[in-house]
């Protein structure tokens, strides 16, 4: 028996659900959830499976989602609403009794300020309710720290440099979209870069430093240093690490509609008074950009996430790096979504049944790389994301 509940209807919901969904002999119930109960049916839809069972709920009332979760009675959810709601849906499974998952950490809505504190301070109450929660579990964060686990499991006795590398070489053929929740999106890129070097976190300036990068089947591209989560629980987790940092393609053309949105205060996040009326800028920014879940369509290239990694074995320095290209074309014909729904989507699916096979369980808040990669880098070549790996080869870093 796999009951789960799916918390959240957009791009990443859509390929959950799919997911999860072709995976029967698994989850064996299924709830999608979300804001917008039409959503959900057009999903329910898409898939083909009249079994799989629909809600509405707001995943900011805990009342509402404990009533849900009493409702429903899942063994674990999985929660691809917005980071804002973590909290609020972890109270809930603590109140219910349900496991939890989820694939970007908390972010207050009037801050942009991403650290897994407010999270983590949630373990011991998990630990003591005999509930797992797995924090993370997208691509990145989520792959790219199952990436660092298996290669220090298997190549490294000690990993010194850590390097993730996201590069989108898609091309959806508008003037100006983002793949993701454009709010969450456009919040990430904008706020100062950070990276870890020998025991310090080093701030720079927002995509102040970039280089070109090789992609494998892509070419150099312009690769910018960028603050993201993982960089927090990989160096706890790995205490070896003597710097760890983050870089993310971005073209031209995103960077100069990125600059005058930022100069004319469309990436704002407080609120103004408009007309009488309260609006935060950047959410009303996001209703008129193109929705990333209509992407998918013209959606060509592909894109390479991956981890570059220099460390000690047996004494000798060694390079691994070890990615996944994954086609938008591939990703729309399996699932109706473009290839970055798809990446997140695919390992979030892959953590619950995780969780379900019991390869996963551990009461208390856990982040990826704390639990054994093999058994999940074994489903990622099985469920769409096949892995490549290269010894010894020029990291560029
Ligand atoms: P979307 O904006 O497409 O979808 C978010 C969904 O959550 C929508 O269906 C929305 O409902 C629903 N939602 C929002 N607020 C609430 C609420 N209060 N109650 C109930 N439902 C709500 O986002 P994505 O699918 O692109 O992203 C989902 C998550 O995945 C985000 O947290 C994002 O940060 C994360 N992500 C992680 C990545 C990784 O690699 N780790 C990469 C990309 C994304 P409605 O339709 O009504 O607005």
């Amino acid at each position: 028996m796999g009951r789960v509940l799916i918390i959240g209807a957009g791009g990443v919901g859509t390929v959950v659900a799919h997911k999860v969904a072709q995976n029967a002999d698994v989850f064996t119930d299924i709830m999608i959830a979300s804001r917008t109960k039409s959503k959900c049916d057009d999903i329910v839809k898409a898939i083909g499976n009249p079994n799989i069972k629909t809600a509405q709920v707001d995943a900011d009332n805990v009342d509402e989602l404990v009533a849900l979760f009493n409702d429903f009675k899942p063994e674990m959810v999985i929660n691809v609403a917005l980071p804002y709601q973590d909290l609020t849906i972890m109270e809930a499974c603590l109140k219910a009794g349900v496991n939890y998952l989820d694939t970007a950490n908390y972010e207050p809505k009037d801050e942009a300020h991403f650290e897994y504190s407010w999270q983590w301070a949630y373990h011991e109450r998990f630990k003591e309710a005999g509930l797992t929660a797995i924090l993370g579990c997208g691509f990145d964060p989520g792959v790219s720290g199952i990436y660092t686990a298996y290669a220090a499991k298997h190549y490294f006795d000690e990993i010194q440099y850590l390097d993730i590398v996201d590069c989108n070489a898609g091309n959806h053929h508008k003037a100006f979209a983002t793949n993701f929740n454009p709010e969450i999106n456009i919040r990430e890129i904008t706020q100062n870069g950070r990276y870890y070097e020998n025991g310090q976190w080093v701030t720079t300036g927002p995509l102040e430093i970039h280089k070109d990068l090789t992609y494998p089947n892509i070419g150099p591209r312009d690769s910018y240093l960028l603050y993201h989560e993982e960089l927090e629980s990989l160096v706890k987790n790995f205490p070896t690490i003597k710097r760890a940092r983050f870089w993310m393609t971005f073209g031209q053309e995103y960077l100069t509609h990125l600059r005058v949105i930022q100069n004319i205060g469309m990436a704002r996040i407080d609120e103004i008074d408009y007309n009488g009326q309260k609006i935060v800028p950047l959410q009303f920014l996001k209703a008129v950009l193109p929705n990333p879940q209509d992407l998918g369509e013209n959606y060509e290239g592909e894109t390479s996430i991956g981890c570059r990694i220099r460390g000690l074995k047996d004494g000798k320095e060694r390079t691994y790096y070890v990615y996944n290209n994954c086609s938008h074309e591939e990703a729309y014909k399996e699932t109706g979504m473009q290839g970055v729904s798809y990446t997140t989507g695919v390992p979030a699916m892959i953590g619950a049944m995780m969780f379900f096979k019991g390869e996963w369980k551990r009461p208390g808040v856990n982040n990826v790389e704390e639990f054994n990669p093999d058994p999940f880098m074994e489903q990622l070549n099985k469920q769409g994301l096949p892995w490549h790996e290269v010894f010894d080869g020029n990291l560029e870093l």
